[in-house]
């Protein structure tokens, strides 16, 4: 399993991350109170959106640079076909969105960063089985960002690692940790297959308003249950669970929460002009 992105990817990464804390430090950047979509669950974020979306676009370069884009033209046309919708309803026009299947079958996996840009491993398309399924597995990638939730993590972790350690030490650079704090808050460095570490509240709010958006897309909601269920099966009797696992709720609370928030999404989902649910193939 790879680590991504390496060692000289993380150096390049740390320095611009310095000078983005050198602004923060500054005082240049103002902390701003944001609210998450659909769940309005008000959120501590002192980047910029553009210092975000720059920082997500930097780390997708990285991640491209370690990882081999699939060619596979059924599964590359599933993912345009299926975040294009998702998208479409999303209400995010300050992302410049882009789509990428990475081929690495034992990754049961996607993941998304800041600005936009979203990563599916060939691994997880199997079990996504459908569009419903893959809707399932992007909607919840495009909430992640929607929501600003890489963003929230590097306002949350990095300001308070470095509130604990201080500012002259932060900016000393030779402590491995700051950039290891950053590379956590992007989920990705210490992490393999670029999975997300995100909260549990970030995690359970990207599948609340990712099934929000699969119905607004015309995706059936309820095929979400269908999808979570497949990948119990599917990691199940794994030598090695995947990292899904450690850093996600557990299915099981993950499909009651999803129940839960039915109701919800059902409205939209008949309302909205209807996905075709085709079969993915290899
Ligand atoms: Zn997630």
């Amino acid at each position: 399993m790879k680590s991504i992105p390496g060692k000289a990817a993380k150096n390049r990464l740390f320095k611009s991350s310095l000078i983005l804390l050198v602004l923060i430090i500054s005082g240049a950047v103002a902390a701003a109170c944001y609210k998450a979509p659909v769940t309005g669950r008000s959120q501590f974020i002192i980047l910029s959106q553009s210092e975000e979306n720059q920082m997500g676009v930097a780390a997708f370069q990285e991640v491209l640079k370690e990882e081999q884009v699939s060619g596979n033209a059924q599964y590359n046309e599933a993912v345009t076909r299926v975040g294009t919708r998702i998208v479409g309803v999303a209400d995010t026009p300050q992302y410049n969105w882009d789509f990428k299947v990475l081929k690495d079958d034992e990754q049961i996996n996607a993941f998304a960063l800041p600005g936009g840009k979203v990563g599916v491993y060939t691994g997880i398309l199997p079990v996504a089985a459908n569009d419903a399924g893959l809707a399932t597995v992007m909607a919840h990638e495009v909430a992640h960002v929607a929501a600003r939730h890489g963003g929230e993590r590097v306002s949350t972790d990095v300001l308070a690692q470095i509130g604990a350690v201080g500012v002259s030490a932060a900016l000393g650079g030779s402590d491995p940790w700051v950039s290891e704090a950053i590379m956590q808050a992007y989920g990705i460095g210490v992490t393999v297959g670029g999975i997300l570490p995100f909260s549990r509240t970030q995690e359970a709010e990207a599948d609340q308003i990712g099934l929000i958006y699969m119905a607004k897309a015309g995706y059936d909601p309820r095929e979400a249950i269908a999808f979570w269920e497949r990948m119990d099966a599917a990691v199940k009797g794994k030598p090695q669970p995947p990292e899904f696992l450690s850093t996600h709720p557990g299915y099981g609370t993950r499909i009651n929460n999803l129940k839960k928030w039915l109701p919800q999404a059902l409205p939209y989902y008949e309302q909205s002009q209807k996905a075709p649910n085709n079969a993915i193939t290899k």
